[in-house]
């Protein structure tokens, strides 16, 4: 059967936002074969292209987009021992369960993520001190260029925090069709996080127990999706935790009292969230229809029927505050789309 492309799309629907306007062309793919389609209507028509998973991470504009979405909805897992296959469609808390429950360690902390499973290695998706970098084993791709098919190994990948070539160097070469795990059957949960380690108090949890106290700690922040939580209305963090020199931590120091923050190599990572609390932003902090969770200031929400420029006027001004108050730059962590 061939591909079916839909025209004027309304995006906002696709997004855990749910603002933005419409694609111009959408196409579902559910095989690697619709994807090289899709692709070729895509330069037939002289159009731009944009892969979409599971529009988690992505702040699309009202103007919508002019181009064709690829929407991925390829779907399948296969192991081989404690190797694991996911298709990029498949989506991600439910593959984590699945491999909490197969008794298979290296993925719990990163339960209640939202998105597909093709969106993690994109940005590295990481949290409560596990990220994807740590068990992928290597990415299936189709190289945009030359249309050819690559499985990726993680070095290739070049994964650091927040990053891999898919969002930098090589932004755009790629699109993800399936991601392969190294996982540990019976493997040590990874309680290094200060809110797993206060959970569990010395006692040594089972991966299912991990996989339930992430998601306990997500749902009351607002990090995990959920209809009747309007503070979950959101893109999760907007900024990633700026990363500082240890001499500039010295000066924010001196000049502001104690600063918290995380090693990070010769570095420090400072939480984003202390900054923009300390910035004047607090908890529930309202622009408009826009404003921050009132469970979590690092999210940035859709209130109420709030546009992609209500969010952005939010993120200017936090941005501004920020930088006026300690002369960091805040840097957005989803995608912007259509701007
Ligand atoms: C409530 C909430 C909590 C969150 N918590 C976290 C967290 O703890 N840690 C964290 O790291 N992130 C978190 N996120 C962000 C987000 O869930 C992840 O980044 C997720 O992996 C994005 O996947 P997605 O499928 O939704 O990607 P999308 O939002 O659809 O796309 C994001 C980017 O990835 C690209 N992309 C997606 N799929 C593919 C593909 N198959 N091939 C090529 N490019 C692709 C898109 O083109 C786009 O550039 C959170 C988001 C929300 C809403």
């Amino acid at each position: 059967m061939s591909l079916e492309i839909q025209e004027n799309v309304p995006l906002a629907p696709h997004t855990t936002l749910g603002v933005g306007g419409a694609a111009r062309f959408f196409a579902r793919v559910t095989s690697e074969k619709d994807v090289v389609s899709a692709l070729e209507f895509a330069v037939a028509k002289g159009v731009a292209v944009f892969v979409l998973g599971g529009g988690s991470n992505l702040l699309v504009s009202d103007d919508g987009f002019p181009g064709l979405v690829i929407h991925i909805a390829l779907r399948g897992i296969s192991a081989q021992g404690e190797t694991i296959t996911a298709a990029a469609g498949e989506d991600w808390d439910s593959f984590v369960e699945h491999m909490v429950q197969q008794d298979l360690g290296g993925v719990e902390c990163l339960s209640g993520i939202p998105g597909f499973v093709g969106g993690t290695p994109v940005q590295n998706v990481g949290a409560y001190g596990q990220e994807v970098a740590d068990t992928i084993i290597s990415v299936r791709c189709l190289d945009r260029h030359t249309r050819g098919f690559v499985e990726l190994s993680s070095e290739e990948c070049k994964f650091t925090y927040r990053t891999s070539i898919f969002n930098s160097e090589m932004r755009d070469r790629y699109i993800v069709l399936g991601v392969t795990f190294s996982l540990e059957k019976g493997g040590e949960p990874k309680v290094f996080y200060k809110d797993l380690v206060e959970h569990f108090d010395g006692r040594h949890p089972t991966l299912i127990e991990v996989r339930e106290a992430v998601l306990k700690i997500r749902r009351s922040k607002s990090m995990v999706m959920d209809p009747t939580d309007p503070n979950s209305r959101s893109a999760g963090s907007f900024f990633k935790n700026p990363i500082v020199e240890r001499t500039r931590l010295g000066e924010l120091e001196d000049k502001f009292g104690r600063v918290p923050f995380f090693e990070y190599g010769d570095r420090v990572k400072i939480p984003a969230a202390w900054l923009i609390e300390h910035a004047g932003f607090c908890k529930g902090y309202k622009l408009g229809r826009a404003g921050t969770s009132s469970n979590h200031s690092l999210a940035l929400i859709n209130r109420n029927g709030a546009t992609a420029k209500d969010l952005i006027a939010l993120k200017d001004k936090i941005q501004a505050g920020v930088r006026e108050k300690y002369g960091i730059e805040l840097i957005p962590e989803p995608v912007f789309l259509g701007f």
